[in-house]
């Protein structure tokens, strides 16, 4: 018989990006600007496009070494998945505020509201992250009065959800984000996957917490098609009709860079790797940025 002994597949949980708490990771970033640093006009300018966790460390990095960066960033406020994607009661977004506070006294300049798709001078690099929200591609899916993606939904501001049925369709970090966010605003909400509890790839400490919270879960529910507010899975061979108020796909991010059309970028981050972690992605940025100024070291005086 198989086992009920449920284990994460990343553990142990020391050295997994998640285990440490993410307001630790910002505030250890924002000490980095804290250096003295003297700008080089020598060197060339550095544009960036995204001030996600990717964008603003490689801005930070590379300044240390003296270039002088601008950020643009297409929504009002920087932070990228840290802001719009992970929920309030996970991560105290202050931190992004002190963030920028420092940034900007390193003497980066953030220009919001601003999407930005091609060269600017000197260095360019794309850290747009992985902001597109992935779909099954089945009937029904395109109802979007019943129909929506995670990250659409973790944007949503407020959520008139509250003792409404919820049915979120996926098995990773994201789903339990999505499920965490409905039940507690008042919402029964249910995790439908496709495989195996042993299969899921949400954070074992998270699966617990959210059961704790009252979030169930549903087990090999193949997704069929989208009828009206219903759901029609397929377990064992048969077919499973599941009444909903809201379905949420969460069943992961794709990448769009195809609005970059020119040569000479360089990309970092969630956009080269799909959703990693924020840890992860500040070690790329420091990697980026070792390998660039050693390309383009010149002395400054
Ligand atoms: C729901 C959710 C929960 C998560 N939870 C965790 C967690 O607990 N711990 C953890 O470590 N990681 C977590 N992650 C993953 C983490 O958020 C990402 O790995 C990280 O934010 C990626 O950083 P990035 O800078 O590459 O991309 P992003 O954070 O996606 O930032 C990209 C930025 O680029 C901007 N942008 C896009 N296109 C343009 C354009 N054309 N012009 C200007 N700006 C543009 C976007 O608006 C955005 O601000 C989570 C992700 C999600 C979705
Ligand atoms: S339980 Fe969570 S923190 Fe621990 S190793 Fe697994 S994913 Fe990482």
């Amino acid at each position: 018989m198989k086992s009920d002994v449920v284990r994460c597949k990343r553990m142990p949980c020391s050295g997994c990006p998640l285990s440490t708490p993410l307001e630790k990771v910002i505030l250890d970033l924002a000490s980095e600007t804290k250096v003295s640093v003297k700008l080089c006009k020598e060197k060339p300018p550095v544009t960036i496009i995204g001030a996600g966790p990717a964008g603003i460390a490689f801005g930070i990095y590379m300044t240390q070494y003296g270039y002088r960066v601008t950020i643009y960033e297409r929504e009002n406020q920087i932070g990228g998945m840290m802001r719009y994607g992970i929920p309030d009661f996970r991560f105290n977004k202050d931190v992004i505020q002190e963030l920028e506070v420092s940034v900007k006294k390193m003497g980066i300049k953030i220009k919001k509201n601003i999407s930005y798709t091609k060269c600017g001078k000197g260095i360019t690099v794309v850290a747009t992250g992985a902001g597109v929200s992935k779909k099954l591609g089945i009937e029904g899916e395109d109802n979007s009065e019943f129909v929506i993606g995670a990250l659409e939904f973790l944007k949503q501001q407020e959520h008139d959800i509250c003792g409404k049925k919820v049915a979120i369709i996926g098995g990773g970090n994201v789903a339990v984000d999505c499920a965490m966010v409905t039940a507690t605003q008042g919402a029964d909400a249910t995790i439908y996957y496709r495989k195996n509890e042993s299969d899921l790839s949400i954070c074992l400490k998270e699966r617990v917490k959210s059961r704790k919270q009252g979030v169930h879960y549903e087990l090999c529910m193949s997704p069929k098609r989208f009828e009206d507010k219903k759901i029609i899975f397929e377990k064992d061979g048969e077919e499973i009709i599941v009444k909903a108020d809201i379905a949420i796909v969460a069943i992961g991010q794709g990448i769009d860079t195809n609005v970059f059309k020119e040569k000479d970028l360089l990309f970092l981050g969630d956009c080269v790797t799909g959703t990693s972690t924020v840890i992860d992605v500040i070690g790329a940025a420091r990697k980026l940025a070792n390998e660039l100024n050693h390309v383009n070291d010149v002395s400054c005086e």
